[in-house]
Parts: C-alpha cells; structure tokens; sequence
C-alpha cells in the first residue's frame, strides 16, 4: 500500500494576507480507484469570508469530499479550489495547514500525551493556551489521562480514549489553532446528548468571523449557519439562507438526513 502522495509545486507561495475566501470553480471530481462515478460534478461553491456555511445532503451525496478537497488532501478531476482567488495547488501545505482547522467523526492521535496532542494545535501555544482551549472544549477532566512523554500505539487506537474524548481533544486542538478557515465534518457525532449541546456553543463560538464549512445532521447547528447548500450526488440542489430555505416547506420535507432537534 502506499501512502498517498501529493506534490508541492516548485512555485508555491504562501497566502498573502487576506479574508480567506474560498471557492470551487467548476470542480469535478472522482476518487481514483472508487467506482468510477463522479462524485463531485462541475461544482460551483462560494463560502464567503468570515461566514458559516452548513452542507446539508444525504450520506453520499459528496460534502466530506468538498471538505477533503478544501483541505487538498485530493486535487481536482477538473476545475481548481481556491483561497481568496489563488489555486491552491498553488499554495505551499505550511499555508495551507496554517489557514485551516478541521475537526472531524474520526481522530488522528499522535503518540504522546492528551496535552502534546492539543498542543499540536499550534507550535508555540503556552502551557496555559493549551489548558484553556482543553477547557473550552471540555476536554481538561482527561488532559492527565495519558501522562506528558508516554509513548503508545494512540495514533492507532487512541490510547484510552473514548470516541466522545478523542473528538474533544481534536476541538480543544482546532480551538488552539485559532485558523481563519474552520472544517467541521460532523464535529460531534461521538458527543453524549449532554455534551453535545455544549460543545456546539463552543464550536459557534469559535466559527465567528472564520470562514467556516460545517457539516452536521442537528437543525439547531444547520439554521445557525449564515448559508445552508443542500447537495445530493454531487450537485447543489438548492442553496440559500436559512430564513429562505425555510420558507420552503419542502425542505423540512426531503429527506437530508437532518435531525430535528428545535
Ligand atoms: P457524504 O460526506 O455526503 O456522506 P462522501 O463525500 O463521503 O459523502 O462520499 C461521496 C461519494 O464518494 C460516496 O459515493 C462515497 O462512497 C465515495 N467515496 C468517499 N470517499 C472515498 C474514497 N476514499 N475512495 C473512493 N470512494 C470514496
Ligand atoms: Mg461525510
């Protein structure tokens, strides 16, 4: 098996300052080795500077891959991504992972304690940063769980951690990161009810004034956004605020795999 490789132009440049938009133009795109279906189709996206919006479809219809494609883990078929109108396969990954934060349902833990794992957020984060965005994110009533310098598979199973505690760690992380782009795939999905209500506060918090891409299945999260795109199989279905999509009383209808919890 080999790890996927992705190249970094010779020509990349960091972003220069500016409001972090980000756009598809015209994006197709098809996981090498899927099924040979295009998942994504001469998608046109904008997520404006600074502003929340909510992906709301179907299990398949493709906005993980917006998201895989945001963060170029995987570069277009056709089309190009970009930030405030530069390709980003034009921008060097130290940019690009600098600009962006992305909690999502699973969690990459790296060897070492819960507290080298948020710190991880941002390299020159103090001590007391990294308790306070562990605090924010409920995450300080494990942080000593795994003690500072233990070394175990965590990267692989994460350790003794549960799902709900791993998925804290990885917001405390994005909390520290402080990016302007904030990546949100099902952000808490491992959350108990309880915990849950918290921590999406904590994650709107977080999401003012960054330009942010959610992706959750509770209304509550999905009307708070300042723009809701609907896509099914690869395509925008329909797209508007949700004051206007809610004067369609067709969308409560359809089924988009949203909870309703308001
Ligand atoms: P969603 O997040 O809306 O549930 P995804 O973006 O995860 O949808 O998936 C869109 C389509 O791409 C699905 O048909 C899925 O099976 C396929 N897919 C997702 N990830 C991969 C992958 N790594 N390799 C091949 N196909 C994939
Ligand atoms: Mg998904």
């Amino acid at each position: 098996d080999h790890p996927i490789t992705m190249l970094e132009s010779e020509n990349a440049k960091p972003l220069p300052e500016g409001p972090r938009q980000v756009a598809f133009r015209n994006v197709s795109f098809n996981y090498e080795g899927g099924n040979g279906e295009t998942v994504l189709k001469s998608l046109d996206l904008e997520f404006a500077a600074g502003k929340s919006t909510a992906l709301v479809g179907p299990s398949g219809s493709g906005k993980s891959t917006i998201l895989n494609l945001t963060m170029r883990l995987y570069d277009p078929t056709d089309g190009q991504v970009e930030i405030d109108g530069m390709d980003i396969r034009d921008v060097t990954f130290a940019s690009l992972r600098e600009n962006m934060a992305f909690v999502g349902q699973d969690t990459f833990l790296f060897a070492g304690s819960v507290k080298h794992n948020i710190g991880l957020g941002r390299a020159d984060a103090t001590d007391d940063e990294i308790i306070a965005a562990a605090k924010a994110a409920n995450a300080h009533d494990f942080i000593s769980k795994l003690p500072e310098g233990y070394e175990s598979d965590v990267g692989e199973n994460g350790g003794n951690l549960s799902g709900g505690q791993r998925q804290r760690l990885s917001i405390a992380r994005a909390i520290l990161r402080d990016a302007p782009i904030l990546l949100l795939d099902e952000a808490t999905s491992a959350l108990d009810a309880e915990s849950e209500a918290e921590i999406q506060k904590a994650l709107h918090d977080l999401s003012q004034g960054r330009t942010t891409i959610l992706i959750a299945h509770r209304l509550s999260s999905v009307m708070r956004a300042d723009q809701i795109i609907v896509v099914k199989d690869g395509e925008i279905l329909e797209q508007g605020t949700p004051a206007e999509l809610l004067k369609n009383e067709n969308f409560f209808k359809r089924s988009y795999d949203l909870q309703y919890d308001m």
